[in-house]
């Protein structure tokens, strides 16, 4: 969400025409702002009985040039001093992030989406001297890549460890941290964040050179629990043409090791001023669907769009359309990948398809069944069923999952499908038969043992 979508209403709005998450992007806003947001986010969820994650955005090392007096046009040859805590004058442009201990001479230095593109010439005290080898328009606040640069395993910054700190004491479900470099990256964060006490899952965004080198990327999906292909930045870090090869090893990745997918930016980016889609755009989208990614985002179209309801609708309308008409494609992964649970779940997963079941029913305390039922991307829903506020929101994010939050009961899979088949004609109509997977022990996380094959009438 962003300014075209900061209401209660348009919040709702979204929700009701398909959005399963939101993300907040800490990159922009204050914390007061986002208390209200996530207030907008949780009535609205509540309003409409449908439990929706909410993503925390930390915003890394996203170096951004500070406030400019006004914007400065620069040149090829231009030389530019980059100065921490500056001030803008003649040609010292101030930068948030105090690079000199790490950024070395010759390398790249992009600003504004790699549209301005740099050489570093020289490094000292607080300041880091460019030359302009491709010019164009500076503004405030616009961001800086540094595609070839270490930041030696320090990517959280000051203000990222303070927006941390904020999101424990929030309902927050996903914590995505930006700039990935290397799988400690992740494993640092998920110390910090046990140490603090919070139940938020760690989504790692891909979009570093060396985060998608080969071994370094199954590291870093391994260690997440859910990984993002952010394409914005990681085509300017790494070169547009990348991008398509490496989604697609992110979710093949992601699917092998029963790991959430998301695959984001520029999606239905011409509705950020257009009411429909392109050709193009409506086939990425369909693609990331055929590929089994778990979800798809929207980022400026909802954020600072004129369409932002048209451009989930349309995102909605393309995936709905594309999972009623073609299985998700296959992937081979290791039989040892996703460890013994997996092993009912796939059971699960062969009975479901081969009785042509109308749904599988999750019963799931810490939401692993469900998680571990939609890596194997069958072609019918999942209804997961928790007791547990967070599990049933950061479900919400997981292939073809439908989450319910239920009282205690140990039955309440079955009971939610009778009242979803009687009250809500939720299964059309006719007969319907569903599984059912549960645990005989009611609210023990990781009990799962039980597969019930169950005719709803
Ligand atoms: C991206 O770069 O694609 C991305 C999702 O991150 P952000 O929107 O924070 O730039």
């Amino acid at each position: 969400m962003g300014p075209a979508t900061n209401s209660y209403e348009q919040i709702e709005e979204l929700i009701a025409n398909g959005a399963n998450g939101i993300r907040l992007n800490f990159s922009h806003g204050s914390h007061s702002e986002r208390d209200t947001q996530i207030k907008w986010i949780r009535d609205a969820s509540s309003k409409l009985g449908k439990p929706v994650a909410i993503l925390q955005d930390l915003q890394g090392p996203k170096i951004r040039l500070g406030n400019l007096q006004h914007d400065v046009e620069v040149n090829t040859g231009d030389e530019l001093l980059l100065q921490y805590q500056g001030t803008h004058h003649d040609n010292v442009i101030p930068i948030q992030y105090n690079l000199v201990d790490k950024v070395q001479v010759g390398q790249p230095l992009f600003i504004f989406d790699g549209k301005i593109r740099t050489k570093v010439l020289e490094v000292f005290d607080q300041t880091v001297k460019v030359r302009v080898e491709a010019g164009g328009t500076l503004m405030s606040r616009k961001g800086l890549n540094l595609p070839d640069t270490d930041f030696g395993g320090d990517i959280l910054t000051d203000k990222d460890m303070d927006d941390i700190d904020y999101g424990i004491h929030q309902d927050i479900d996903y914590v995505a941290l930006s700039f990935v470099q290397k799988a400690e990256d992740i494993s640092g964060l998920r110390e910090i964040l046990k140490t603090k006490g919070s139940t938020a899952k760690i989504i790692a965004k891909i979009e570093t050179k060396s985060a998608i080198e080969d071994t370094e990327l199954e590291r870093i999906i391994k260690e997440c629990d859910g990984v993002m292909a952010a394409r914005g930045d990681l085509a300017v870090e790494a070169g547009a043409e990348v991008v398509p090869i490496v989604q697609r090893k992110i979710i093949g990745l992601a699917r092998t090791y029963g790991k959430l997918s998301i695959v984001a930016t520029q999606m239905m980016a011409s509705m950020v001023d257009n009411p429909e889609p392109t050709r193009a755009e409506v086939s990425d989208v369909a693609l990331a669907a055929i590929l089994g990614a778990d979800t798809v985002m929207l980022s400026d179209e909802t954020a600072n769009g004129d369409y932002p309801i048209e451009a989930t609708q349309a995102m909605k309308k393309v995936i709905k359309y594309t999972q009623e008409q073609m299985p998700v494609t296959p992937v081979f992964y290791r039989d040892d990948a996703r460890g013994k649970k997996d092993a009912i779940s796939a059971a699960a997963v062969t009975l479901a398809q081969q009785l042509e079941v109308s749904a599988i029913i999750a019963q799931t305390k810490s939401g692993a069944t469900a998680a571990s039922i939609a890596a194997h991307r069958p072609s019918l829903p999942i209804i997961s069923v928790t007791t547990v506020p967070r599990v049933a929101q950061q479900l919400a994010l997981l292939y073809a999952n439908k989450s319910f939050l239920v009282q205690d009961d140990s039955e309440a899979g079955l009971h939610l499908a009778q009242k979803l088949n009687e009250d809500r004609n939720y299964f059309g109509e006719g007969e319907h038969t569903i599984v059912l997977v549960s645990g005989q022990q009611v609210g023990v996380s990781g009990g799962t043992d039980t597969i019930q094959v169950r005719n709803l009438g």
